[in-house]
């Protein structure tokens, strides 16, 4: 490749933002399993319409064009607000090759350079978007470390609506600034659990300092949406839509993997509830939606690299489960540990989900992506060697698919070979310094 070529490669603004999401149900051979309600049985638009916004209702349960086309028009008023940050870069890691003494290539496609430094504003604007179409005037939601919270609050703000975010009261008092960053976009941000709703009190009753969980903050999100006319929940990593508008990501991808003249033959990515990866290696994962130049041989490999302290995809079971620890949502086929699985506190927040999305799970239990798990400390050691040889500090659920990308340069090495990796930069990890100064014992 030419320096001139690798330069364009490195700014992406030679290609322009794909206009269309992919939609992989209707791409693949094997049937999607829609969501079922507490009973069992299947949901329908009209249930789940009084949870999520209509669109996402219609997504979620195949409905229409979603059904049956394989790719989605994205609407101007979203594309006008991915334009704000999209393309997004991808290049080539030259110093963390060096670094690694590895003969082979080494791309990785950046999600950290947005507005809130991470995957989640492609789907957060997309959800915004549908709810203020439909007149809703707000959407709420629960955070954890505040990644989905941030990113939320910006896309609220972009259409005019209100945000109502749920933040576990430990990450509330302990990470303060991305709970600055959705002050700043305007929303209103409880510490979970909160005196606003029954349950919130009832904790708080027992123990004035209850740390909080995913699980409650989502409790708290229902009842509380329930009491809001004219308001939905939001959700970033559980549902198929959200897995969808995160194929831009990979849409990108392709166009400028063409650009370069690169075929991969492995693509990475971590995996908390699945959507960054789906976007990722979506073109890659479904049957017919490669450019001739990539239709080598053989598909890359697609590894879903999930932390070792949650190990859904590697020891979990795949059955109908509730999407959150309440069983107050609606009911997906996954890998799940069981709602009742509680994580450790790890750093790397965004990966501590009890399953994982639908359709992540259905594609690995397919056979067509591979999953492995990277403990923690294995995360942020990655995670420093990519910073001093890259410059980049990435999130610490991103340095979880770095530290995946060393292990298998290490397996090429001892068997003599060379392959082409990609993986997703699904974050940063400058808002996440106290984690790995925690990690490293910094003072
Ligand atoms: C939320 C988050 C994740 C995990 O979510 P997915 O749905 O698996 O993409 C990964 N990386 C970062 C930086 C996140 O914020």
């Amino acid at each position: 490749m030419s320096a001139i070529t690798e330069l364009r490669t490195q700014t992406g603004d030679q290609i322009s933002v794909p206009e269309q999401w992919l939609n992989l149900a209707a791409q693949i051979p094997w049937a999607f399993p829609l969501p079922h309600n507490a009973e069992g049985d299947t949901e329908t638009r009209e249930s789940l319409g009084r949870i999520y916004s209509e669109e996402c209702a219609r997504i979620e349960m195949l409905e229409g064009e979603y059904r049956t086309e394989p790719f989605i028009s994205v609407p101007t008023d979203v594309l006008d607000e991915y334009a704000k940050y999209r393309p997004s870069r991808f290049q080539r890691a030259r110093g963390f090759e060096k670094h690694l003494d590895y003969t082979g290539q080494i791309y990785f496609k950046r999600e950290d350079g947005n507005p809130t430094g991470s995957h989640k504003p492609n789907t957060a604007i997309a959800q915004a978007f549908y709810a203020r179409a439909q007149g809703l005037t707000g959407l709420v939601t629960d955070t954890g470390a505040g990644q989905w919270g941030a990113a939320l609050a910006w896309a609220c703000h972009t259409q005019g609506l209100e945000c109502s975010v749920f933040m576990t009261r430990n990450s509330f008092n302990s990470k303060p600034y991305r709970r600055y960053l959705m002050q700043m976009s305007g929303a209103r941000v409880f510490a979970s659990p909160s005196e606003i709703t029954s349950q919130g009190r009832a904790l708080l009753k027992e123990d004035q300092n209850h740390r909080g969980s995913l699980g409650i903050g989502m409790g708290e999100a229902m009842e509380y949406m329930r009491t809001q006319s004219g308001t939905r929940l939001a959700l970033g990593c559980m549902s198929y839509y959200a897995a969808m508008h995160q194929t831009i990501i990979g849409q990108e991808l392709v166009a400028q993997l063409e650009m370069a003249e690169v075929v991969p033959d492995i693509l990475i990515g971590c995996v908390g509830g699945g959507t960054n990866f789906i976007g990722f290696v979506a073109p890659f994962a479904s049957d017919n939606a490669l450019p001739a130049s990539l239709r080598g041989s053989k598909r890359p490999r697609l590894v879903a690299v999930e932390s070792a302290n949650i190990p859904v995809l590697t020891k979990g079971v795949y059955e109908y489960e509730f999407a959150d620890a309440f069983g107050l949502t609606t009911q997906v086929k996954m890998y799940t540990l069981g709602r009742n699985f509680l994580p450790d506190e790890i750093h790397a927040g965004g990966l501590r989900y009890h399953g994982k999305s639908p359709i992540l799970s259905l594609l690995v239990h397919e056979g067509r992506i591979e999953a492995a798990a990277i403990d923690q400390n294995e995360a942020f050691l990655a995670g420093k060697i990519f910073f001093e040889s890259e410059g980049i500090l990435a999130a610490p659920e991103s340095s979880h698919a770095i530290a995946y990308v060393i292990k298998e340069i290490d397996r090429e090495k001892r068997e003599g070979t060379a392959a082409t990796i990609v993986f997703c930069l699904s974050g940063t990890g400058y808002l996440d310094l106290q984690s790995y100064s925690s990690f490293f014992g910094m003072r």
